[in-house]
């Protein structure tokens, strides 16, 4: 088979999966083990004809996989994506391009610095910050916070780039109890270690209290100091008060680090915008492209106000790098060295919804989420925990006998297996409840309309189970 057939065939299987979102079950049906009799066995000893290889993938993935791109998929937070970015994404993957250097790639550079433009103009940040492309918000975390720590013991008189951190005072971070667990990781990858960590009191649903955080400021104002806000609380989608976070922060010294993995984009639309005023006055910036925007995986952005701790704590050289490029190498922007071009999907997404494209998608995100809650919520033996701020809402399900956690995973179990739409489940103040995430652009009113039929007939299934 030709390199053109097969390249053809390929996109035949893909363009059948998406097709048939609409009618499959989202859930995976099949089991890891039924999975590892398809597809593992003995290292293969010679090769096999490419066609029969991707034949034998499509076949052997079947019912492993979760349906997490389809309309009515609304676990984690897991963006869909767009048909321009998965488009765009094949043709990286052709074009096989390192993204390390303008040398290796001088389109992907242009493009990615392109896409830095764009997303710094479409979250409101800075015009003059700088500007990383990484793998997810995990890595953006990594990145922005290698430049906070430099620049935090900088202000000590250390160069923790060639004298390390066992050179300074320890670094503390204050941040709240509602923290994403990326934060803590990029704190031991860091060495700053998770003791550093200071928590800092939250109110109810996420956003942290300032009052509390000047307190826990002025208690040690000397050591270097990190603060961790949050845009987008990962069950609620509470915000904190930035205007006041970084004011206080700022008083005392400390860099303030935002997590926006996927509430930064509330600031792309006109209706929620509000919610994120001051954000802009933070120190650093890390969110993702795999969510809300709908790039396929995997794609983070990182960004630093001040360029200059960014390129200190990333930069790296070689003889064979040409100096006069170096601003424009992306390899001193991140924490990579060859890569892949992930800007080429980042700049589909953008180009075909534009501005309008893009509010328009956050918006209708938070209107969906907004009418499933509070559309389960109403639905017998259901109860609302938390309406959406913006994409994520909580509900659970009451049992008559009294054991809600129980019935909550019952109900969750039961919607999954009847595969219209998936949902996920978390402990929130102690109890289970059952998350509501919308991120793709694919979901539309009738999906929700369907889900929420579904929702209660496994309500009334499990409800009847019970009673039997
Ligand atoms: C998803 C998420 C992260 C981690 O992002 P990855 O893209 O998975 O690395 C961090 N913080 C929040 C709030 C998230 O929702």
């Amino acid at each position: 088979m030709s390199e053109r057939k097969l390249l053809e065939l390929a996109a035949a299987h893909a363009a059948d999966y998406l097709a048939a979102l609409d009618d499959t079950h989202v859930a995976a049906t099949a089991t890891p083990d039924e999975l590892r009799k398809r597809l593992a066995g003995p290292l293969p000893e010679v090769g096999l004809d490419p066609e029969r290889v991707i034949d034998e993938l499509v076949r052997g993935v079947e019912g492993g996989l979760l349906d997490s791109t389809g309309g009515r998929f609304y676990g984690w937070v897991i963006g869909g994506a767009l048909p321009a970015a998965v488009a765009a994404d094949w043709l990286t993957t052709a074009w096989d391009q390192n993204a390390a250097i303008v040398a290796t790639s001088p389109a992907a550079a242009v493009v990615e610095e392109t896409c830095g433009t764009w997303l710094k103009e479409l979250l409101g940040l800075p015009s003059g910050a700088s500007f990383g492309i990484v793998s997810g918000c995990q890595m953006a975390h990594v990145t922005a916070l290698a430049a906070a720590r430099h620049h935090v013991l900088a202000g000590h008189g250390i160069d923790v780039q060639r004298q390390g951190l066992a050179a300074g005072p320890q670094i503390r971070v204050l941040v709240s109890e509602f923290r994403h667990t990326t934060i803590d990781r990029a704190l031991r990858l860091l060495g700053i270690g998770t003791d550093a960590v200071v928590e800092v009191a939250a109110e109810d649903g996420g956003p942290i209290k300032p009052d509390a955080l000047a307190k826990a400021l002025k208690r040690d104002s000397a050591a270097p100091t990190i603060v961790c806000l949050q845009a987008g609380e990962l069950n609620t989608g509470a915000f904190d008060p930035f205007p006041e976070a970084c004011e206080i922060a700022h008083v005392h010294g400390a860099w303030v680090h935002v997590d926006g993995a996927f509430g930064l984009w509330a600031r792309a639309s006109t209706d929620y915008r509000h919610l994120l005023e001051g954000v802009e006055r933070a120190d650093s910036w890390a969110t993702d492209g795999h969510k809300w925007l709908n790039v396929p995986y995997d794609v983070g952005f990182a960004f630093v106000a001040d360029p200059n701790p960014h390129r200190d704590s990333m930069t790296a050289s070689a003889s064979y790098f040409d100096p006069a490029e170096a601003g424009l190498d992306q390899m001193n922007w991140n924490p990579e060295w060859s890569r892949r071009s992930r800007a080429f999907a980042v700049y589909a997404a953008i180009r075909s919804l534009g501005r309008t494209g893009v509010d328009e998608m956050v918006a209708r995100c938070c209107r969906h989420a907004s009418r499933l809650t509070s559309e389960i919520a109403s639905l017998p033996g259901a109860e609302l925990i938390a309406q959406p701020v913006i994409n994520q809402g909580l509900v659970r399900f009451l049992d008559t006998g009294g054991d809600h956690d129980r019935r909550t995973d019952e109900v969750i179990a039961r919607i999954q297996a009847r595969g219209e739409a998936w949902f996920g489940g978390t402990t929130w103040h102690g109890a289970r409840v059952m998350r509501i995430s919308v991120c793709s652009w694919r979901t539309t009113d009738a999906d929700i309309d369907r889900t929420v039929a579904s929702v209660g007939e496994a309500l009334a299934e499990v409800a009847a189970t019970a009673t039997a």
